[in-house]
């Protein structure tokens, strides 16, 4: 049977597949004791957003759980106005919209799609210098390409001998102390 796959690890899959199996090892462990600085100010964002302190409107889902049996998804949403029928994903600062960004703005896409509510505008916002980068919805190109995506991450298996380390990764990776396929 196929696993659930969590939402908040798609970036980390595509920056090295081996370390999501960190993200999800580590992810109970006080958080202080392995994060870097961005990760905390992330994960600070989030939390603020999961106790619903971004607003208390009831036309907007902020922190919600959500899951699409269709991709075996799961995780929260960020930001969800219903009545603009807007999705939004706040980082802390964006240099770069990265593919992992917009797979994540995806993957929430297709839950709250299929759990019945309208989405027609993605953005992801950087907060510390107040950007808004507007993300194209999903086409049957990019569908393909994200189905494909996914496949990839449900049969990756961090044995296989052909995996190889990239050392640029490597040296900017959280996990580099812990990993035993590091090469820096
Ligand atoms: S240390 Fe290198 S191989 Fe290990 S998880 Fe990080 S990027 Fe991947």
């Amino acid at each position: 049977m196929e696993q659930y796959i969590r939402i908040s690890t798609l970036n980390d899959f595509i920056f090295c597949p081996k370390s999501i199996y960190f993200h999800q090892l580590y992810d109970n462990v006080e958080k202080g004791l392995y994060q870097d600085t961005p990760q905390v100010r992330w994960t600070l964002n989030h939390t603020r957003i999961d106790q619903g302190n971004y607003s208390t409107s009831k036309d907007i889902l902020q922190g919600t759980s959500v899951y699409s049996e269709k991709y075996h998804l799961v995780g929260k949403i960020d930001v969800f106005h219903i009545s603009k029928k807007s999705l939004m994903e706040r980082k802390s600062h964006i240099s770069e919209v990265y593919q992992g960004y917009i797979y994540q703005l995806y993957a929430q896409y297709f839950c709250l799609t299929e759990m019945g509510y309208q989405v027609e505008k993605l953005k992801l916002y950087s907060m510390d210098d107040n950007k808004v980068y507007q993300i194209l919805l999903p086409n049957n190109e990019t569908v393909q390409k994200f189905e494909a995506f996914l496949d990839a991450y449900q049969h990756f298996n961090p044995a296989n001998p052909s995996f190889i380390a990239n050392p640029d990764k490597c040296r900017n990776c959280i996990y580099r102390e812990l990993c035993d396929s590091a090469v820096v």
